[in-house]
């Protein structure tokens, strides 16, 4: 039956309003800050796209009938630990955005006022934002007992951060070149490393 019948459903819901509550916040305090440089790939739009539905699916297995042939049981314990992940993605989202500020955005490009942020979480990880999508992935597929609606993002999303992140990493390279590559052998790429 459609609807929501577990703790996970409902505590999914929460952290999907909380984590779109975040974007929104610092999607609006980047208004009018322009680019210079725009890395717009078909691929990527197409994989960005994907991703949004993979987020979006969850809806359609709580609130319609149309994934029940999906469906499969999880035990309880998966779903707190799912609970964990998603309160460690919601803080990586948080503290990514809030740290990166107005060099914020959705498809690769350079800023006007483009500075390269290397303190708060970055000071050790490289791509906090995609880490915090990842686990968001994860955690979907540990609350949902749904094989699409909880591992679509997850499906999704591993392509696109290995399309992405190289391509990311050369337009940061090309931008602010010695300082970047200093910064690349200090930190780790979507693990953090705390050691030199
Ligand atoms: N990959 C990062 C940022 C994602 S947002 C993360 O996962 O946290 C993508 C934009 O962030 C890119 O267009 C790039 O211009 C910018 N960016 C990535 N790393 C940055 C950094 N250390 N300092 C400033 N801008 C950065």
């Amino acid at each position: 039956m459609p609807g929501i019948d577990n703790i996970f459903e409902v505590i999914f819901l929460v952290g999907f309003v909380i984590g779109s509550v975040i974007r929104k916040v610092y999607t609006f305090r980047c208004r009018g800050s322009k680019a210079t440089k725009k890395r717009k790939s078909v691929v990527d739009i197409i994989l960005i796209s994907a991703a949004g539905m993979g987020m979006a699916l969850p809806f359609f297995y709580l609130f319609s009938p149309w994934l029940e042939f999906a469906n499969y049981d999880l035990p309880g314990w998966l779903g707190w630990i799912g609970t964990v992940v998603f309160a460690a993605a919601l803080v990586m989202l948080w503290r990514s955005h809030a740290d990166l500020g107005r060099n914020w955005s959705a498809i690769l490009q350079i800023r006007q006022e483009h500075s390269l942020v290397t303190d708060g979480i970055y000071r050790h990880i490289r791509h906090p934002m995609y880490a915090a999508h990842l686990l968001w992935a994860i955690a979907q597929g540990l609350l949902l007992e749904n094989w699409l609606a909880g591992w679509s993002f997850l499906v999704i999303f591993i392509p696109l951060y290995l399309m992405r992140t190289p391509k990311e990493e050369k337009m940061m390279l090309e931008q602010f070149g010695r300082e970047y590559r200093q910064y690349i052998s200090r930190t780790g790429r979507i693990i953090p490393r705390f050691w030199r």
